[in-house]
């Protein structure tokens, strides 16, 4: 089944468009996968007040027949290949993408939940996913 899914892409470290670019062409290299929007880049400071370089974010609008947990999995590949390293949670990283949404499912496993918990408290989300949402 083909699901429109909406994904958060992050980065403060490195050539932050460069990563976002790379993860928005890998996205679409994914099997039974394309993306069809996506907004407008935004620059934010890091969130908890932390000491960390700011973020460059983006959100895209993506149509794939992956299951959440494969697609969750693809994006820590796409990660991993834009050279993250998993530190503490919260710290500086060269990519994250987290899934918002996928379609009107609801997902609560462990290691994944959708629609993601922190969408409510980040502004910056709800202004990407606005963007790319077809009413
Ligand atoms: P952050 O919370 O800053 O995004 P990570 O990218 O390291 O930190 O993610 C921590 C964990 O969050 C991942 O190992 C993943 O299993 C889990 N997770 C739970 N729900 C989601 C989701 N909707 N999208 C992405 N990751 C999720
Ligand atoms: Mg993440």
């Amino acid at each position: 089944m083909v699901e429109v899914v909406v994904v958060a892409l992050g980065s403060n470290l490195g050539d932050r468009a460069q990563h976002l670019a790379a993860a928005r062409a890998a996205l679409a290299g994914l099997p039974g996968t394309r993306v069809l929007q996506v907004s407008t880049m935004e620059e934010t400071a890091p969130l908890g007040g932390l000491d960390q370089p700011a973020y460059l974010n983006q959100v895209a609008q993506v149509e794939t027949e992956l299951e959440p947990r494969s697609l969750l999995e693809a994006c820590q590949a796409i990660e991993r290949a834009e050279g993250r390293t998993r530190g503490a949670r919260w710290a500086s990283r060269s990519l994250d993408i987290d899934i918002i949404q996928f379609g009107r499912r609801h997902v609560d496993e462990p290691g994944l939940t959708i629609p993601h918990p922190e969408l409510p408290n980040r502004d910056f989300w709800q202004r990407g996913l606005a963007e790319v949402q077809t009413p």
